[in-house]
């Protein structure tokens, strides 16, 4: 795959463009987004480039999914006391801007209705 069409977060992968990791292991990367929306701002990203979106995992690879979700867990615990909010864009209308499988961890006092504030 030529160097432009690698999205961000396979380079974070790679090692080419720092993070600040909180999680890394055979299967999945997890990091604070750069532009936290939130106290606590995860993002959990499978390893695999393979899927654009989290349709696209749950039809090939529902093992995957379901240990994506376990990590945000064991995230959650460790950094806001084990409650969290999980969100997948999917789609750019979505607002999704990365087209590399990934999950958003919320956390740390979030408030009631703003699901979905623009
Ligand atoms: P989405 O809009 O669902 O595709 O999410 C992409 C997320 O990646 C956004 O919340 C960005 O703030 C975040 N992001 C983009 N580049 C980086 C980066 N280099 N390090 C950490 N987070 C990033």
């Amino acid at each position: 795959m030529a160097d432009d069409e690698r999205s961000v977060f396979t380079r974070i992968i790679a090692g080419e463009i720092p993070a600040d990791v909180v999680y890394d292991d055979e299967r999945f990367i997890a990091f604070r987004d750069i532009n936290p929306q939130a106290p606590v701002h995860l993002l959990v990203v499978p390893k695999t480039s393979e899927y654009r979106n989290v349709t696209e995992l749950a039809a090939a690879d529902p093992a995957l999914l379901a240990g994506l979700v376990g990590v945000a867990q064991q995230l959650a615990d460790e950094h806001c006391g084990g409650e969290f909010r999980l969100i997948f864009n999917t789609g750019a209308a979505s607002g999704q801007t990365v087209f590399h499988v990934h999950a958003h961890v919320l956390g740390g006092g979030l408030e009631e209705g703003t699901l979905g504030r623009r």
